[in-house]
């Protein structure tokens, strides 16, 4: 009966998505900070910290387009070349948003597929899309009717997407009531973590091996202390002061804006329909698994929620056709 009504509240919620559009998610009235791609990287880094964002899309006003999306990873990956190219500092300072894509390149970094959606295409390929990509955000770009010309109407964030389901599908998630435990939710095994005495740069280095935005900070029992993200890079290395990155994680924790959202915990028995709960309530960003002491369990981020609730139950073909 369980499986029943969990079965139950997961197709309930994908038909949701599927007569809701991208659109529906934006609030009444936004704003939305866009970055001119000729913009110097360092002051980009300014324009974020002072506006409380963490992303933002790029314009190219040369061709009138929108030329991606600005995210923590281009901090992450121009740090890496920093390290690269030590010598070539004053070049770092130098570089425009432009340059982001020849510095993935130096660097060997993937190439981030840049995804875009209509704002009125079903939410339910947004999700799609953004699982099949990895991409954690994905801007919305129209086409204005009279130049004929991109428009950026916004960005949509897996966080966004869960919190509106949240906020106004409790008819089914009220239903999803199987336990972390039980549906084999997040990560368990190969955790990458971190103390206190950490370089910044070591955990970056950790991001970027596993591929991952967050990192436990663990003290010797395996507590956890706290959290390591990606976004936490930005306050780092603003102002150009890359050789901070080699100062510990304790330090560069404490340059976290005051208005940080904190950090989420949950163990192996908490439901569903709790962590929607949560998300509803709170700006959630991943949950860390702990045992009753605190001690690190797992991780449960944003995209396993997601994939879970799109895919869980479907059928193999049906996954690889869409
Ligand atoms: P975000 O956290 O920004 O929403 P995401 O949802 O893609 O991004 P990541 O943190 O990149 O989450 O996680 C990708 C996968 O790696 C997930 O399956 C997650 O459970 C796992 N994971 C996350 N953090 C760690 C970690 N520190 N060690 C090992 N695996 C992790």
């Amino acid at each position: 009966a369980l499986d029943k009504e969990q079965m139950q509240g997961l197709r309930g919620i994908r038909e949701f998505l599927k007569v809701r559009t991208s659109y529906d998610v934006l609030p009444l009235s936004f704003r939305l900070i866009v970055l001119d791609n000729e913009l110097l990287i360092r002051k980009s880094l300014n324009i974020l910290i002072q506006n409380g964002i963490v992303s933002a899309p790029l314009w190219d006003s040369k061709n009138s387009t929108f030329a991606g999306l600005l995210t923590s990873t281009d901090f992450i990956n121009l740090i890496q070349y920093y390290c690269q190219f030590p010598d070539e500092i004053d070049e770092v300072d130098n570089f425009r948003l432009s340059s982001l894509r020849d510095i993935e390149r130096a660097i060997g970094a993937l190439p981030l597929e840049t995804v875009s959606v209509h704002p009125m295409r079903p939410l339910y390929e947004a999700c799609r899309r953004m699982l099949k990509t990895r991409a954690r955000r994905i801007p919305l770009v129209d086409v204005d009717d009279e130049t004929g010309r991109e428009m950026v109407v916004s960005v949509i964030t897996q966080y966004r997407i869960l919190k509106f389901i949240a906020v106004n599908n409790e008819k089914h998630t009220i239903l999803l009531k199987r336990s972390v435990r039980e549906m084999n939710l997040g990560t368990y095994s190969h955790l990458a973590t971190a103390d206190m005495n950490s370089s910044v740069l070591d955990v970056i280095h950790l991001m970027v091996k596993h591929n991952i935005s967050a990192v436990p900070i663990l003290d010797k029992d395996n507590k956890v202390l706290n959290v390591f993200e990606a976004v936490d890079v930005i306050p780092c290395i603003k102002g150009g002061a890359y050789d901070e990155l080699a100062s510990t994680v304790g330090d560069a924790l404490e340059k976290r804006a005051d208005d940080f959202a904190g950090i989420y915990t949950c163990n192996e028995d908490d439901r569903l329909d709790a962590i929607f709960e949560t998300i509803r309530k709170s700006r959630v960003h991943r949950l860390i698994v702990v045992d009753d002491d605190y001690r690190l369990k797992g991780i449960i981020s944003l995209s396993d929620i997601l994939k879970y609730v799109l895919l869980f139950g479907e059928e193999e073909d049906d996954i690889r056709g869409s």
